[in-house]
């Protein structure tokens, strides 16, 4: 579902950010989202500016909006050969208007509505923006990251590998690039949901991949209960940790596969969170070595979500999930 390979608008909009001194100002959190249209693609995070490929009667464009996502209402659109320039201008007209204390373009929208913001950048763009009513970016699908896809290329697939609890040794690292070398076009790429994509691969040798990757203690199926868990460091690496996450999501990923189910679970050793920037559908937060409370995702509350059960042990933990309903928390 590419629209536009994104890669020569990335490499450009890189440099630019990285050799306009001007730019240098700008808050290292300040972030720029390209978007190709793809249906694997992670668009729920916000960013200062993003751009979103789409096609109008034959014609190539970008929309955009700021202080979101791309699967907002855009505020405009240009051609895509306007990406650049419309970045720069963007970012100018930021850097012209935010005071010192606003980093972010949300900051700045608090102070001025978009449609002020839109009404000073068009005079900066050497064509008019263009009007795109009613169009919004396809959510993603979500679980794409993991198996085998095709490409717009007939006969031509992705392989999905997720690395296990995010640990990629370099074996396994070593052992990927050879297959993307001898089956694909020797490249790799990092997913935001920690697994790998060997690109470009004849539909014909992606059961010969698979196998291979499965090989190296990657996980290429959906099916697998560990494919869906997350987990922090943990007391192994970190000092703030109250249990071992990472031994404790192996040991609950086995509970879970030999019950058939796969959650969505995020363990985590502190309130922290490093592990997920968003809320799982499951979170076990640590209390203890091996204890857990347990939280269900509810949009009315902060953090975590709702707590279902207190100072749990890995067994009755997976227990209680594997008793609820199939729902949501399936993945
Ligand atoms: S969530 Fe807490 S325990 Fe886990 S890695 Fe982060 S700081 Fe350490």
């Amino acid at each position: 579902q590419c629209l536009m390979d994104t890669r020569p608008l990335a490499a450009q909009i890189l440099d630019t950010l990285q050799g306009h001194p001007r730019f240098h100002q700008l808050s290292a959190k300040f972030a720029v989202q390209l978007d190709g249209g793809e249906a694997l693609a992670m668009l729920e995070h916000h960013h200062d500016l993003w751009l979103s490929a789409l096609e109008r009667d034959g014609q190539g464009l970008l929309a955009f909006g700021l202080a979101g996502c791309p699967v907002d209402e855009p505020l405009a659109a240009v051609a895509q050969d306007q990406g650049h320039e419309l970045l720069v201008a963007v970012l100018e007209l930021f850097l012209d208007l935010a005071r010192p204390e606003q980093t972010r373009m949300r900051h700045l929208l608090m102070d001025m509505s978009r449609e002020d913001f839109l009404a000073q950048l068009e005079p900066r763009l050497s064509r008019p923006l263009l009007n795109i009513g009613g169009w919004r970016r396809q959510a993603s699908d979500a679980g794409l990251h993991i198996g085998t896809y095709p490409q717009a290329a007939p006969g031509q697939v992705y392989v999905g590998a997720g690395t296990p609890l995010g640990r990629l040794d370099p074996a396994m690292l070593k052992g990927a690039a050879q297959l993307a070398r001898e089956y694909g076009d020797a490249s790799l790429r990092l997913t935001p949901w920690q697994s790998l994509l060997l690109p470009s691969i004849a539909a014909a040798d992606a059961p010969a991949a698979t196998a291979a990757l499965e090989q190296l203690g990657l996980l290429c199926s959906p099916q697998q209960a560990l494919a869906h868990l997350i987990a922090c460091t943990g007391s192994s690496g970190c000092g703030k940790a109250l249990a071992d996450t990472k031994s404790d999501a192996l040991q609950l990923a086995g509970l879970l596969q030999r019950h058939g189910r796969q959650l969505d679970v995020h363990l985590s050793a502190c309130p922290r969170s490093c592990a997920a920037a968003h809320v799982a559908p499951a979170t076990l937060l640590a209390v203890a070595p091996g204890r857990y409370d347990l939280y269900l995702r509810d949009a009315t509350q902060p953090g975590f979500g709702t707590l279902h059960a207190r100072n749990l042990s890995i067994e009755a933990a997976e227990a209680l999930l594997d008793a609820r309903p199939r729902s949501n928390l399936d993945a």
